[in-house]
């Protein structure tokens, strides 16, 4: 892969065309160097890639299914080829040392890929009900606008199952991480995809983000970045009515059980660690929040102690995607953000020459109105609370105004899933289930609107129709 990679074009219609914006600079968060060059969609360029997602609707949606899942597969294939390709574009773009870019960005988002296919060639899209046929219709455009935290998995979760389900797409990636949907588009123009079907156009929030969200010709926004964005996505869909999913921020609980053994407690604890720091803490998912009996609180605070310290900066740890997001979660380590709190790792950690950095920060006794306990960091920061009780260690876990993920822990299952169905949000796991890309993905609250991943993801897209006969 050559040092600096430079994107001129767009994919539009099928074809690769001149982009009309300005240039934008791609850096490698890890080595503060810039590593790509990409030119962004002019609004002309947008709007061109909307008429040519909404010319090829009619054909692509009358696709048969059998069509549908022939070319997912073929582009499944192509792009499982250039697996490790893709795991060093992200390594670059984003800063995930490589191991991680290929485990997570890369294998994840194949496994929903693989999910969603198999989903889509199981998905009854017709029934009956008393003397009414009903019928599933793919919505017709979609914009997805997707951030930079996993941007290819981001990416994938609205492509694919748009594609899936017949509509046709507009793709704006993160400007921060604009690299790897490149190579997605190359992968899909070689698998043949319906010309128009599928349009990528980088560039600005600010003006091809607006365009897209403004558009009378789109039909769907399916967004996925921050709570302040998502409202005004939500704001600027409003006046052409047009349907809008949201996966936004979270501030997600682990919540151990008084029942754990002392074996499951530890487990807890270093799952909850690995958890919150993974991605370097920039995960939507994030355990940033961990509760535990009041009782046993002397002990976790040991564990969790000795588990930050095995998070070295540069090595375990990556770095934080820009300047700005490392100044923005430095603030939060600052003591009127942390209410005072007792930290329990070492804030004079040697950090890496380059790179954007931060010490990985453990937090007890956490105030539980203090910044560090309510807002979204977004960064590599774990507050840990007391509770008396499940019915305090539930009010604890609810008292946030996000709800996307958590996780209880209990040595009887049967009481973790008990508790799991009073905690207000759209995933939890329990001691320690991992992720399922058939399961539905999105948040209770203000974490988001509507549901993403397998048969969820699909039928996300589509619309009802009742034939009455
Ligand atoms: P962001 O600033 O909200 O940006 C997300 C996307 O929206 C980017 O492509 C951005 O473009 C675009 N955008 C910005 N302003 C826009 C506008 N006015 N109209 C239309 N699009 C606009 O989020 P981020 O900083 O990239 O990502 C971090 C946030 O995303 C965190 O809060 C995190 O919790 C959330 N997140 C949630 C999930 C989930 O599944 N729930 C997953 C990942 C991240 P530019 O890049 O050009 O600004
Ligand atoms: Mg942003």
């Amino acid at each position: 892969m050559s040092d600096v990679i430079r994107e001129p074009l767009l994919y539009i219609g099928g074809e690769w065309v001149r982009a009309n914006g300005s240039e934008l600079e791609v850096e490698d968060p890890a080595e503060e160097r810039v590593v790509g060059v990409v030119t962004q969609a002019s609004a002309s360029d947008v709007t061109e890639a909307i008429s040519a997602a909404k010319g090829a609707f009619p054909k692509w949606s009358g696709i048969s299914v059998a069509d549908r899942v022939a070319f997912l597969r073929r582009l499944q294939l192509l792009l499982t080829e250039r697996a490790d390709l893709l795991a060093e574009i992200v390594n670059k773009e984003q800063g995930s040392p490589l191991a991680l870019a290929r485990k997570l960005h890369v294998d994840v988002p194949l496994s929903v890929l693989d999910a969603t296919i198999d989903a889509l060639g199981s998905y009854q899209f017709k029934s009956q009900i008393g003397n009414s046929l009903i019928f599933r219709e793919p919505i017709g455009v979609v914009a997805a606008i997707t951030p930079w935290n996993l941007p290819l998995h981001q990416i994938v979760t609205k492509v694919i199952p748009a594609l899936a389900a017949g509509a046709t797409v507009v793709l704006k990636p993160a400007s921060l991480t604009p690299l790897v949907a490149y190579e997605l588009a190359r992968a899909i123009d070689e698998a043949g995809l319906l010309p128009g079907a599928f349009n990528l156009v980088p560039g600005s929030g600010s003006i091809v983000g607006e365009i897209m969200t403004h558009s009378p010709d789109v039909d769907l926004v399916s967004f996925t970045g921050s709570t302040a964005v998502g409202r005004q996505v939500s704001m600027a869909a409003a006046p052409s009515v047009k349907k809008v999913t949201l996966e936004l921020g979270g501030k997600s609980a682990s919540v151990v059980l008084a029942d754990v053994s002392d074996q499951l407690l530890e487990k807890a604890v270093k799952i909850t660690v690995a958890n919150c720091y993974l991605n370097a803490g920039q995960t939507c998912t994030a355990l940033s929040r961990l509760i535990v009996p009041s009782s046993r609180l002397d002990q976790v605070e040991e564990i969790a102690a000795a588990a930050v310290a095995k998070y070295l900066p540069g090595d375990r740890l990556g770095p934080l995607i820009s300047a700005e997001q490392r100044k923005d979660v430095l603030s939060f380590l600052e003591p009127d953000s942390t209410g005072g709190a007792k930290a329990l790792h070492n804030d004079q950690l040697p950090l890496p020459e380059r790179g954007y950095y931060v010490p990985p920060a453990v937090f007890s006794r956490v105030p539980p109105d203090s910044r560090i306990a309510k807002e979204e960091i977004f960064g590599p920061v774990l507050s840990i609370f007391s509770a008396d009780s499940d019915a305090h260690a539930v009010e604890l876990a609810n008292d946030t105004i996000y709800g996307l993920a958590g996780a209880v822990w209990s040595d009887s299952q049967e009481h973790a899933i008990e508790v799991a169905g009073q905690i207000r949000t759209g995933q939890i796991d329990i001691n320690g289930g991992q992720f399922n890309p058939a399961a539905p993905f999105g948040g209770f609250k203000q974490s988001g609107i509507g549901r993403e991943i397998g048969k969820y993801g699909i039928e996300d897209v589509l619309e009802l129709k009742s034939v009455q006969i």
